[in-house]
């Protein structure tokens, strides 16, 4: 229903396989409860009209947080992934999970009662990590740069003061979903963030996530650049392509800060202002980070075979500069098999695909077989 590709009871019996009694007594209940809607087709038939079954905009939300280093960025959407109202949260992710939780939680609230729309109705939450995320608890494992984030548990946080049920997944992977799905981009799709890290999402042919055994893939941070040398890494290892090519590594190789009291996003302005004078050791240090950066995706692409690669975070602003210098490098090591109909891009400004690719999980989540099951039992409360 959500995705269009059912919308009436015959075609929900015919795919889910389940009777059409079953089928008809639970668009029944979710009908009494205002979930769904059935009204006449407009297409013109021979004989009876078809009745055809929609989401009601009053059937709940989806509420998303993105959580990232120096702010969150929160959303709110109805359950046919249509956005109500975003917002930016100035919190910064060192102040710890229960401060940076309760003002997510604050914000969602506010943009719900702004949009009028029932906190009760909120059927699910879900929050991006800058990361590593294991998915199945619901916390971050071991992240670098989030002090009191180790295990603590996020889902359970938020599902106390929600009520409902919380998705937790790493930021690359919300945003690779929202490229795949906003831009319409071609699956296979590897987005590759350059942020204070650099991390990598991969949306399959089939449109899901691969998040491997225990939700470590895609930490791509810690792979050994070529030109890695003896630069420390916050892993405790040399050498990391993150410790190396990141925007914070770039930033701090310039001196830089990356951020000030008045301004969170200070160092990515300054970069790229340096980068349109065409000040030459901006140019160099972001073409080096470029040229690193392309040689760990040419080896992803040797693994995974993508149809398309998407560029984020703050370096993938310097749009032109960044994905050259990726392009060559891939190109120059990657098989033609493999290259001949890829394309290499960066994600455009204020795109907001995490915050996308939430709503598309969040949406996923509810109308799942345990979704559908949570919507019977609690009715439209
Ligand atoms: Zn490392």
């Amino acid at each position: 229903m959500v995705s269009g590709e059912a919308t009436n009871r015959a075609e929900i019996a015919r795919r889910s396989g389940l009777a059409r009694s079953t089928v008809g007594q639970q668009v029944d209940h979710l009908l009494d409860t205002g979930i769904l809607e059935e009204s006449e087709s407009k297409r013109s038939v021979r004989g009876r009209p078809p009745r055809v079954l929609t989401i009601s905009p009053q059937a709940g939300t989806v509420v998303v947080a993105d959580i990232d280093t120096n702010a969150s960025q929160i959303a709110i959407a109805d359950l046919t992934r249509r956005i109500l109202g975003t917002a930016t949260l100035p919190v910064r992710i060192e102040a710890g999970p229960r401060a940076v939780l309760d003002t997510v939680a604050e914000g969602l609230r506010a943009l719900l009662e702004h949009h009028g729309c029932d906190p009760v109705r909120v059927r699910q939450v879900v929050v991006g990590l800058p990361g590593p995320v294991d998915f199945e608890h619901g916390c971050a494992v071991q992240p670098t740069g989030m002090p009191g984030w180790d295990g603590y548990p996020v889902a359970e946080h938020l599902r106390r003061l929600f009520e409902t049920s919380v998705i937790v997944d790493n930021d690359v992977n919300l945003m690779a979903l929202g490229e795949a799905a906003q831009q319409r981009l071609d699956s296979p799709l590897l987005c590759v963030k350059i942020s204070s890290g650099i991390g990598a999402g991969l949306v399959t042919a089939d449109g899901g996530l691969y998040r491997g055994a225990d939700g470590a893939a895609g930490d791509i941070g810690h792979i050994r650049a070529v030109g890695g040398g003896n630069t420390l890494c916050v892993c405790g290892n040399v050498g990391c392509v993150g410790a190396l090519a990141s925007h914070r590594a770039v930033l701090r190789g310039l001196g830089i800060p990356e951020s000030t009291d008045e301004d969170p996003t200070f160092g990515a302005r300054e970069l790229a202002r340096r980068i349109a004078e065409g000040e030459p050791t901006a140019l160099h240090a972001v073409r080096q980070a470029a040229t690193e950066i392309g040689e760990v995706v040419a080896m992803l692409i040797h693994m995974f075979n993508p149809r398309t690669v998407v560029l984020a975070g703050p370096l993938s602003e310097l749009r032109d500069d960044l994905v050259s210098a990726v392009r060559a490098a891939v190109y120059q090591r990657a098989l033609p098999l493999a290259t001949r109909k890829l394309t290499i891009t960066a994600t455009r400004p204020q795109a907001n695909s995490a915050l996308h690719g939430g709503i598309a999980l969040g949406a996923q989540g509810v109308f799942s077989p345990a979704g559908i099951g949570r919507l019977l039992a609690v009715g439209a409360t």
